[in-house]
């Protein structure tokens, strides 16, 4: 689950993580009154007006403005609030921004250059440990970091059994190039940091800015965070503030009725049981020629109206020509899954694309017979094979 930069910087707080300060506005009148009450608490007059949306590079698409009084506040706030913002993470129509983050302004004006550094914590999945990823190049794409100056890209790997170490958080402040207080605010930023990366379950951090201001304080900028959503049940304050605007539609509505639903570009619809039997049926449909249009796992039970709620959903994309239907029948028996197909599809009544469903395990053969017998546009299948070579005839 992605969360808003506001409330990424809510939980890192919470572990002691110093953070830019600022508070949320949804109308350029709250924003003032935002800016009021930070000028109280920091005593700076200046304030960022941040655009609150899940995508990255809201800089560059206009969606941070600094405003170095209460007049620009409204203004700015005004302009932002309701705009469809356009990023290199956004699709061409962008993102609605319902709400503002207004903040201190921390790149204090007139003093020495700030540093901006690039921090994440994530799980290599190649070793199983999780690392922190850091350079010294912050405030850009780190994705062009990687590709014109990899050796300022560094990683720690943090070993489970024992935690991130105090020496390996002084390592990262030595390579930023830090000393004295800076490099001690530093090592204290990485182990809050780690801390809070493992407390709240996180899939991923990634802070890019961090800042060292002008008078050696390290601070998090920017919070993007991704909380592992099989995690969610112990953190019920964290799955209060998914933000179902920012989500695809159909994904809500698949996770409303329990479905492991993921929306993709393709144009042949699957339905399987399994999420490992879901991939390589996501191949199979490749090496026919056609492109997944999701990613569906029905799980153990699919009865006549699970059914029926999975073919809802995959019909929802206007892409779709096709729907493989891929069910290993070992607990399930195949030939109530057909039946529960040939029911749902006489019930829901305007089905109009071509469907193959390939059924395997117990009861195979009953099924087939059901789904042959039953005078629908309904092929059956057994072997993975045949069922791609049917997927390539209705596509071609
Ligand atoms: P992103 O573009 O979505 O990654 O949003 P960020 O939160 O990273 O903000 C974009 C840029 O705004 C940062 O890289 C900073 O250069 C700038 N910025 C953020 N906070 C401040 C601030 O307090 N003062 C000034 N002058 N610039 C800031
Ligand atoms: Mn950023």
């Amino acid at each position: 689950m992605n969360i808003h930069e506001y409330q990424g910087k809510e939980i890192l707080n919470s572990f002691g993580v110093r953070i830019q300060r600022g508070i949320v506005a949804h109308n350029a009148k709250e924003a003032v009154d935002a800016a009021k009450e930070l000028t109280e608490l920091t005593g700076t007059g200046w304030h960022v007006i941040k655009a609150q949306v899940h995508a990255g590079g809201r800089g560059k698409g206009g969606g941070v403005k600094l405003a170095k009084n209460l007049k620009e506040v409204e203004e700015i706030a005004g302009q932002i609030i309701g705009m469809n913002l356009v990023t290199p993470q956004t699709s061409a129509e962008g993102k609605k921004v319902h709400q503002v983050l207004v903040t201190e302004d921390v790149y204090y004006p007139g003093d020495s250059e700030p540093e901006e550094y690039y921090m994440s914590v994530l799980l290599n999945r190649t070793t199983g440990r999780n690392m922190i990823m850091y350079s010294t190049e912050g405030g850009m794409d780190i994705e062009t970091v990687a590709e014109e100056t990899p050796h300022l890209i560094f990683t720690e790997e943090v070993d489970p059994s024992v935690g991130l170490m105090g020496f390996q958080a002084r390592r990262i402040a030595f390579n930023l190039g830090l000393s004295g207080t800076a490099f001690k605010e530093m090592t204290k930023f990485v182990m809050a940091l780690y801390t809070a990366y493992v407390e709240s379950d996180s899939a991923l951090f990634e802070i890019n800015p961090v800042l060292k201001t002008s008078d050696d304080k390290i601070m998090a900028v920017d919070a993007k965070v991704t909380i592992d959503d099989n995690a969610l049940y112990r953190h019920k304050d964290y799955a209060e503030m998914r933000d179902i605007r920012e989500e695809n539609p159909v994904e809500v509505e698949a996770r409303k009725v329990g479905l492991n639903y993921v929306d993709l570009d393709g144009n042949v619809g699957c339905m399987v049981n399994g999420a490992g039997l879901a991939m390589a049926t996501m191949d199979l449909i490749k090496q026919a020629g056609g492109e997944p249009a999701n990613f569906l796992d029905v799980g153990g039970t699919a009865d006549a109206k699970r059914v029926e709620e999975a073919f809802r959903l995959i019909l929802k994309d206007e892409n779709v020509k096709a729907i493989l239907v891929n069910i290993f029948g070992g607990i399930v028996r195949c030939d109530r899954v057909a039946q529960g197909i040939v029911d749902a599809y006489k019930n829901m009544g305007n089905i109009t694309v071509p469907i193959i469903v390939r059924l395997q395990g117990t009861n195979a053969d009953i099924a087939k017979e059901i789904i042959d017998n039953s005078g629908l546009d309904v092929q059956s299948a057994i072997e993975f094979q045949e069922a791609a070579d049917k997927v390539q005839a209705v596509l071609a």
